[in-house]
């Protein structure tokens, strides 16, 4: 029980974070004017004085409301004056006190306090036994593993009895917030007040707890990296002791070896430098460092100085393009010319020569051909399909990944800065969004800029004047423009059959039988197989597709020799179809019977001549003109241009005048060949609308190219050698050709002008006159 409640009036002193307990003995330094005047009087009486704490500890002049209403009432011990007015107070807690009322509160505060004692409890029960268990153990915790507390405190307050004392002692050894220790000291029931401060210590405790964990891993992080250096640093002694050197010091100075060795201009020199030193720097194993190597890497191999001693030796430049090549004669005689030039000039500047024709008639082994002859390296690069400006000039080096451009990369693999540069199929780069590789392209080739082309990658210039760019096209019409008039374009067109069987029988076929290990008297390839193979399995302007054949050929004869031990094999014509099958070709074109509705017409493609059978069919109808087929824009007009002449010369033919409004024409240019569009099937589409028009057959010999006015008239066509070449080779006997392209007729080989029959025409009426067959009994049209 509680004794009965004793009151005082008292002078009050709000201590600013600061809460003292009973039992306490403790000190603190006053300054504030009010708490000097309260000392000064508790000093005058008995020494009492009531000591609260402020909520806030900042509040400088605290009214009653700022400070806690419970306390303790305490004993001034000693006061000692401090210099500047501030006293320091050594006082003793002697029990708790709660304000009653705020008697006055100037010039200092003084309050009726109601003293409130610890109830005498001797005999304790289970409950408060527990509790301070319970406490007592947490705070032993607390002290081992805060640190904070001197251990000894430990056997003081555990020979405490009184456990409102105990709980009063420990909170008081406790590094608290002034809230916490409040709580317990307005806890006057003892039992409330143990387990308060139960709580409090719980909850420390388990912060200690994380806290020591964080503490733990940052320490294992920082002795990891410790050991590391540590290590590290003991190695690099090692390696001292051993006199070797670190691999990363071992690399740069092998980077500092080569580029002193590569003879490197000035330039590059100092950015080669600039960059070691850059790698010097970094870590060994960062990204950035694996850049600057591949960097590195790119400006050492690169042939800055390296160049190869140009052979310009015009018989023997003859000499190796006659072995590598049949026929040409041209186009060798071109090439010597522009050697000769070269030589007398002593430069490299001036047109790039253009090789353009059909596929696989050489032009590629032909720029093989001049760098043997000038005993130079040779590299080849395609265009086609280049899109992207990037492929040309490089990336720069901050994209992840990025290397030079081809050009560069190109050169790297000739390895001389002076090899001969095929660029392959320049009519087919394209234009998008990622930049213009024609204009890039430009610089390459032209020899006022090339001297210093900067690919984006190095971002060094390069000199590629002493380059010999060559290019192929298979046609002149979808080179940009800036870059063909830089060029000297040099035409090569398709083999006629007998050009086919030379370089099938001098340079192909040797040439495959050294590929697939042959000796020459292994084989005899008679000259009819040859023929074959040219006829019924392929149909192409080259000899690309004909080398391949007779690689199949060889391989199977190899097979042959192999398996069954034979020394020698004929390859007879009758043999062919064994070795590759049944024939692609229909070798006799002409074997068709003449037909009603269809005519031959000769098409020009970048890929070579090529003959095109047009189809024609008429149906009742609303006078419909359908078109189906690979059919160009050009074509359909030039369709519609011939309808209208034949109903202008309806009558003259005996179709009924009114034929356009009740009947349906269809024509259809089956694939096979993807002509060009042009005008040019003019004249054979409107053979075949008369020819189904009238049901008089198209004379199946005959093949024919030209554009057609609406009034009948024939216009002249290109492309005509490719098409004289190609209706030869499908065995047309006689070619209507406008009048105007009699000249072209030179360039065919007089061979095949024997094998044909040229009718030259200047009108419709002519064509139909050659081309339908005149016994009329089939019919007289409709
Ligand atoms: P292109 O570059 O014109 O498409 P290639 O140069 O690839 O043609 O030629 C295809 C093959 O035909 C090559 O093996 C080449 O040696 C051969 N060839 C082409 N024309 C001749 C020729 N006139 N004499 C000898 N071989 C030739």
């Amino acid at each position: 029980m509680a004794e009965e409640a004793k009151n005082y009036l008292l002078p009050l002193i709000p201590l600013r974070g600061l809460t003292v307990f009973p039992y306490m003995v403790i000190h603190f330094d006053v300054g504030r004017q009010k708490s000097i005047e309260a000392l000064e009087n508790a000093m005058i009486n008995d020494q009492m004085i009531f000591l609260v704490t402020q909520k806030d500890a900042e509040t400088e002049e605290p009214t009653v409301e700022d400070f806690y209403k419970v306390g303790t009432i305490s004993k001034v011990k000693q006061i000692l004056k401090l210099p500047g007015d501030v006293i320091r107070v050594l006082v003793e807690g002697i029990s708790r006190g709660r304000i009653l009322e705020i008697k006055k509160e100037d010039p200092y505060f003084e309050a009726l306090v109601e003293e409130r004692l610890d109830p005498d409890e001797k005999a304790r029960d289970i409950e408060t036994e527990a509790l301070i268990r319970g406490v007592t153990e947490s705070f032993e915790n607390y002290i081992t593993m805060s640190n904070r507390i001197p251990p000894d405190i430990l056997v003081s307050v555990l020979s405490v009895e009184e456990p409102g004392r105990l709980a009063d002692i420990i909170t008081a050894h406790l590094v608290l917030k002034v809230e916490q220790k409040q709580r317990i000291l307005e806890a006057f029931d003892i039992k409330e007040r143990l387990e308060i401060l139960y709580k409090i210590l719980l909850e420390e405790l388990e912060i200690l707890e994380v806290e020591r964990k964080i503490a733990s891993r940052v320490k294992k992080q920082i002795d990891k990296m410790q050991k590391e250096y540590y290590l590290r640093e003991q190695l690099k002694a090692i390696q001292k002791e051993l006199g070797e050197k670190d691999s990363f010091q071992q690399e740069i100075e092998e980077y500092e070896r080569k580029i002193e060795e590569a003879n490197l201009p000035e330039e590059v020199y100092k950015k080669a430098k600039e960059e070691l030193d850059r790698l010097s720097k970094m870590p060994p194993g960062s990204a950035e460092s694996t850049v600057s190597r591949t960097y590195l890497d790119w400006i050492i191999s690169l042939p800055w100085n390296i160049e190869t001693e140009d052979r310009i030796d015009i018989k023997e430049a003859q000499r190796v393009l006659d072995e590598d090549h049949y026929g040409l004669t041209k186009v060798k005689e071109r090439i010597l010319e522009y050697l000769a030039v070269r030589k007398l000039t002593n430069s490299m500047k001036g047109p790039i020569l253009c090789l353009v024709g059909p596929p696989g008639v050489g032009k590629t082994s032909l720029g093989r051909s001049i760098a043997r002859a000038m005993n130079r390296k040779f590299v080849r690069m395609s265009l086609g399909g280049l899109k992207d400006e990037a492929e040309i000039r490089g990336h720069r080096r901050t994209y992840i990944g990025a290397i030079p451009g081809r050009i560069i990369s190109s050169i790297k693999t000739a390895g001389s800065k002076n090899p001969v540069f095929l660029l392959d199929e320049i009519d087919k780069i394209g234009t998008d969004f990622r930049g213009d590789p024609a204009s890039a392209l430009l610089e390459v080739l032209d020899a006022e800029q090339n001297h210093s082309f900067v690919d984006h990658y190095l971002e060094l210039p390069f000199d590629l004047s002493k380059v010999l760019f060559i290019t192929t096209a298979n046609t002149t019409d979808t080179i940009p423009r800036p870059l063909l008039d830089r060029m000297e374009v040099i035409y090569i067109s398709g083999y006629t059959e007998e050009e086919k069987i030379h370089i099938a029988e001098k340079y192909l076929i040797p040439k495959q039988m050294k590929e697939h290990g042959l000796a020459e008297k292994n084989i005899v390839f008679t000259r009819e197989a040859v023929k074959e193979v040219i006829n019924s399995y392929t149909r192409e302007s080259g000899v690309r597709n004909l080398e391949r054949e007779i690689a199949n050929v060889l391989r199977k004869v190899a097979k042959i020799i192999v398996e069954k031990g034979r020394k020698r094999v004929i390859i007879k014509k009758k043999d062919i179809e064994t070795y590759l099958g049944i024939p692609k070709y229909r070798t006799d074109y002409a074997e068709n019977k003449h037909q009603v509705g269809v005519a031959t017409g000769l098409a020009w493609t970048p890929v070579g001549g090529d003959i095109l059978s047009i189809e024609v069919a008429h149906m009742p109808g609303t006078g419909k003109l359908v078109l189906t087929g690979k059919l160009g824009d050009v074509m359909k007009e030039s369709a519609q241009a011939g309808l209208s002449y034949i109903r202008a010369r309806s009558e003259q033919w005996n179709i009924k005048e009114d034929f356009y409004k009740n009947t349906d024409i269809h024509i259809h240019v089956p694939e096979g060949a993807i002509p060009k569009d042009g005008p040019s099937a003019g004249i054979t589409m409107t053979t075949a609308m008369i020819s189904a028009l009238t049901n008089i057959p198209v004379s199946k010999d005959v093949a024919m190219t030209g554009e057609i006015t609406l009034r009948g008239r024939v216009l002249p066509v290109g492309g005509i050698k490719e098409k004289v070449l190609a209706g030869y080779r499908a065995g047309i006997k006689t070619i209507i050709l406008p009048k105007d392209n009699e000249k072209d007729l030179e360039e065919v080989p007089n061979s095949v002008k024997k094998a044909l029959k040229f009718i030259l025409v200047e009108n419709m009426d002519e064509v139909l006159n050659v081309s339908l067959i005149k016994e009329r009994e089939q019919g007289n049209g409709n």
